[in-house]
Formats: structure tokens, sequence, C-alpha cells
């Protein structure tokens, strides 16, 4: 592969994307970002002709686009020109069957390469693309289709069963269902018949920079998951920040390990990569430790993006396995979702000689806002620095609006100045909770965070889960890494309960590394390491012992779920919960 033409043709010079960040910061604009993308005339663009036909124009069409590892280990490729025919043939699918411009296109799929075909066809046709995780059950797959309106669904013939039959009727919009494993059927068409049937040329819609491009759902604390919308004009930041924050080049075989069920995994598992044309690895299997290091290292993974509670797992699994691997093709490591503890960073310096990018950001912000760079010093602990083009700040709320602190060191609320592309258009048929996050012209992120002398962020927590004990504003995020550096841990939780005097005290759900028993000692010895560590203030007052703890399929602690079982109230939204032991 001649890689000097994709350079050339992404305007991506030699070296790291950024050498250096104040000059970056200094250099940028927003204008500049969206004149590296094709576009089309009047200002038009399309988030698909950006991922894949501009590669095949450009003469890359042979290129590995996305290299597929399926359950049981065999590997599947898909040049960047397979990907453009198969994408065409869904547009041409989904024209057949009269789905339109802007009606919704929707999955449940595991990470299958016709997921990957769907989400660029129908962004190629100018509908809009929902994901939804293969593991949500009826109830959350029914609230999410009904709040989107979908058209059309893309599924497995086992997936159906269980999750769509008993659910269908109540769908009216729904008019069809494509199985990709079975053969027509009563209320369904085979995927891959309609698929052949069709010619696999197709014009990329050219669509309105603000048309929708794509919906995906957040879990509220209370009600039903809010529906956020992004837009076409999205594809300048997951282009640009898939370059400055994770350095990808077109000689990158990255890996993304979020499903794309999640935002990571659409926007950084699918469109970012594809913009900056480097080869994808997909792996349709669950977690495995061992799977995982033989990706790394028989894959050649230079640039590998993954979220703290894998990184968690791997580090519980010792360090034999990795020394087995030869990971020496791994340039740069990233992780996102949750707060990375000081020591997980430390750990990827000793196991892979380099350490853990963190980086922060959420469904609402479309891509990556604050991250530590390939160029930068990495403060373990710390989210890093705001993305060149984007202002972040800690506000303080006051007499119904906001003021920025400037004071280092001060907890407050991270807020971003709007207007960056890849921002939330709305939630969908949820204007007034839509307006509700902007406040003084800030978007006010709902986390908790401080900013040092240097202008590092530091997350402290949700606004929601941060605890308010004896006039100290404790962080739950503070208290967890201290006791996740006791050897004996391996998760942990933690969350306020009201208390009579101190208004709320610290308490510690602990989840422990296998080999360790939990007893009234060993329960003690945490209580007193993490005292010695925080101060008495700060240190958690109870502890108890969990199998494991309440996640979110993306890896995220629901500690407002363990509040809410603690203190007996309402669960609120769970469908976003994955299996867990109460
Ligand atoms: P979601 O919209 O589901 O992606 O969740 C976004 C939320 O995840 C953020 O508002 C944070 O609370 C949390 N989050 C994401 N990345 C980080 C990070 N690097 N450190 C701490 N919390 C994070």
């Amino acid at each position: 592969m001649d890689y000097d033409i994709i350079r050339k043709s992404l305007d991506i010079k030699a070296g790291s994307n950024m050498p250096d960040y104040e000059q970056a910061v200094a250099d940028f604009s927003w204008r500049h970002a969206k004149s590296l993308l094709h576009g089309f005339a009047d200002g038009k663009l399309n988030i698909a002709y950006e991922a894949v036909e501009r590669h095949v124009k450009s003469g890359c069409g042979q290129k590995i686009a996305l290299r597929w590892i399926t359950k049981n280990g065999d590997v599947c490729d898909y040049t960047y020109a397979d990907l453009s025919s198969l994408s065409s043939r869904f547009a041409n699918v989904l024209d057949r069957l009269d789905i339109n411009k802007g009606e919704r296109v929707y999955t449940l799929l595991g990470r299958v390469p016709e997921l990957y075909i769907t989400a660029l066809g129908a962004l190629k046709a100018g509908c809009v693309f929902c994901p939804m995780f293969s593991a949500f059950g009826p109830e959350p797959v029914q609230a999410r289709m009904k709040i989107g309106g979908a058209a059309v669904l893309i599924t497995t013939k086992a997936l159906y069963k269980r999750k769509m039959v008993s659910i269908r009727a109540e769908l009216h919009e729904l008019r069809e269902v494509l199985i990709v494993d079975d053969s027509e059927s009563e209320g369904s068409r085979d995927f891959h018949g309609l698929m052949d049937a069709t010619s696999d040329q197709f014009e990329t819609v050219a669509m309105d920079p603000e048309d929708m491009a794509l919906l995906h759902f957040t879990s509220g604390t209370t009600g039903m998951p809010k529906g956020v919308v992004h837009v076409h004009e999205a594809v300048v930041a997951h282009n640009i920040t898939g370059r400055l924050a994770l350095d990808l080049q077109p000689e990158d075989i990255y890996w993304c390990t979020a499903d794309p069920g999640w935002v990571t995994g659409t926007s950084y598992g699918i469109i970012a990569p594809l913009t900056n044309g480097v080869m994808l690895i997909v792996d349709e299997a669950e977690f495995d430790v061992a799977r995982w290091y033989k990706n790394l290292s028989e894959q050649g993974v230079t640039v590998w993006y993954t979220a703290p509670t894998a990184i968690r797992m791997l580090m519980k699994s010792g360090s034999e396995l990795p020394a087995e691997h030869n990971l020496s093709k791994l340039r740069f490591m990233a992780s996102v979702g949750e707060p990375l503890n000081p020591e997980a960073v430390e750990w990827g310096n000793e196991i892979f000689g380099m350490p853990f990018h963190d980086n922060w950001w959420q469904t609402e912000t479309g891509g990556i806002m604050i991250a530590n760079y390939a160029s930068m010093d990495v403060k373990p602990g710390s989210m890093g620095k705001p993305l060149p083009g984007i202002t972040a700040g800690i506000v303080e709320k006051i007499d119904g609006g906001v003021r920025e602190v400037s004071e280092p060191l001060t907890i407050g609320e991270l807020a971003l100045k709007p207007g960056w592309p890849s921002m939330m258009r709305a939630y969908l048929d949820e204007e007034a909770r839509y307006q509700k996050c902007f406040v003084d012209n800030w978007y006010l992120t709902g986390d908790l965070a401080v900013r040092d002398s240097d202008g590092y962020f530091w997350f402290v927590g949700r606004d929601d889960d941060v605890i308010k004990s004896s006039g100290h504003l404790i962080g739950p995020f503070e208290v967890e890494s201290a006791l996740m550096e006791h050897e004996a841990v391996t998760e942990v939780g933690v969350i306020g309960i009201p208390n009579e005097t101190a208004g709320q005290i610290v308490k510690a759900f602990v989840a422990l590394q296998s080999g360790y028993v939990p007893n009234e000692d060993l329960r003690l010895e945490l209580l007193g390491h993490a005292r010695k560590r925080l101060g008495p203030a700060v240190a958690p007052k109870e502890i108890v012992f969990r199998k494991n703890l309440p996640k979110t399929r993306s890896g995220k602690i629901m500690r407002r779920l363990l509040k809410a079982r603690e203190l007996g109230l309402p669960e609120g939204d769970i469908s976003t919960l994955e299996s867990d032991e109460k």
C-alpha cells in the first residue's frame, strides 16, 4: 500500500499529528478542520462519503478498512472498496423498501460486518443510524425504537425471536425488519437476499450539515432514556479529534474495543478511524483476557482505545500473559468512559512501556473534548487538556446563572463553550430538557471537576454522585482511587448516605481480587488504608463487600443504583445495566 497517496489526500504529514499542543491551540480553527474533509458543493457533506467513498475516489480502495475477527477466531478483511460497494447495496435496499431520507434505521446486532455496512449505507442514503446494544432486553429495545420512531430494524434471527416478537405490535412506525442470518419469513425479510439483488452503485446523498445523522440513547437518572441527536456536520469533529486525541495515521492498525451500541463505538469505532483511512479491528467476541492480548499481538495493533473496566480486569490478571506476547507494535493507548485511576496509567507504563492516555467526553458532546495527547506529559489521574477548538471551564452556580471560577483546584461543574460540530442538536422531543443544559453561553456537563494551575482537568464525580460530608465536598473517584491502590481490591463504587450529624457519610462497595476472602480483618485493613491515604474527613466510614458491582454495558459503575438500592429508592432507568449481583 502506498501510504503517501492517502496521506496526501487526507493532508496528514509524517510524524505526530500534534507535535506541540500550545501551538495547535493557537493555530486551530473549525473552518480549517472542515477543509480537511471532501464535502460537496454548497457546503453539503455526508459522513459516509468522508468515511469511505473519498478513499476509494483517491485511489486507496484496496486498503483494508475493517478486519473482522469472528467469535471462533477466523479473520475476514473488508477493503474500503468493499465497504463502498456493500454500503451502496444497502442504500439501494433502503431505497427499494421505500425507506426515505431522514427515516431512522436501527440495528440490534453484535459486532458483525452487517452492523458497519448498515451504518454506512444508512448514512449514505441520508437516513438516520441508530445502533442498539444487542444485550438489551425487549423493554429497552421497545423504548428506544418508540422514542426514535424506528422505520426499519436490522437484526439476527435469534435476537428477533427473543426481543422483538413480543413488542413488534406496539411499534407502529416500524415498517421493515431485515434478518442477517435467515431467509424471508413471516414479518421479516432476508437482508443478504435483498443485498444480492441490488446494484453496488449508489450516489451518496449530499446532506445539509445540520441534517440529523445519528441517534444515540443515554440513560436519565429517572424516567425514559434520552435520544441524543447528532448531525452530519459532526464528522468534522470525529475526524479531527481522531487525529489529535488518538493520533490516528493511515498506517495504523487501530482497535476500539467499544461496542457501536455505545457512542464511543460509533464515533471512534466507525467514523473517526475510517475518515482517517486507518485499518480498524473489530472483534465479535466479548472481553477475554487471553484473547485480548492475542488480538493486540497477532493483529499488530498500533493504537488501542479502551475503557477503565477492561484495563482493571487486565491488571487483575497479572503480568505473565502480556509478557508472553509481542506487543511491540503498540504505540498509543487511550481510555475513556470512566475515571482512570493513576495506578492504571502506571500499570500501562510498566507492562506496555507507555501510559494509558485518559480522555473525557459524553454522548452529548459527540466527540472527545478533553484528552492527554501523545506529545504531552500525562499526569496520571488527570483527564488532560481541552482539544484545540474547545473551551472548557469550571463554573459555579449563582443567582440562576453560572460564573467561571478562575482559582485553580476549585471544585465546580465542568462546562464547555457551545459551538463545536459534534455537539448534540437536541434531546429528541424534549426541548425543555435540552435547553436546561445551556446557561450563560456554557453547556453544563453535569460532571464536577477541577482544573490545576497547568490547565489539566481532573474528574471529581457526576454532579449527582458528589458527597457532602461535614462541610467537605468529596468526589467518589478520589475515594475509589485510594481503595483501588490496595492489592486486594478490584473494583469500588463509593456513594454518600444520609447521616444526621455529617449530612452524608462515605460508604464504599468493594469487589475483591480472586484469592482474597471478604472478612472483618480485611475490612478493617481497607478502612485503615483509606484513612491513611485520604484522612478521616474523606475516608469511607463504611465498607461492604460485593461479588461485583452494578455496571452499565459500557463499563460504568452505576453509583446511583448502589445508592437507590441502599436507600430503598426507585431504581430509575436501568436499561443499560449489565447483569449484576445485588
Ligand atoms: P456517556 O454519555 O454514557 O458516554 O457518559 C458520559 C459520562 O461518563 C461523563 O459525563 C462522565 O461522567 C463519564 N466519563 C466519561 N469519560 C470519563 C473520564 N475520562 N473520566 C471520568 N469520567 C468520565
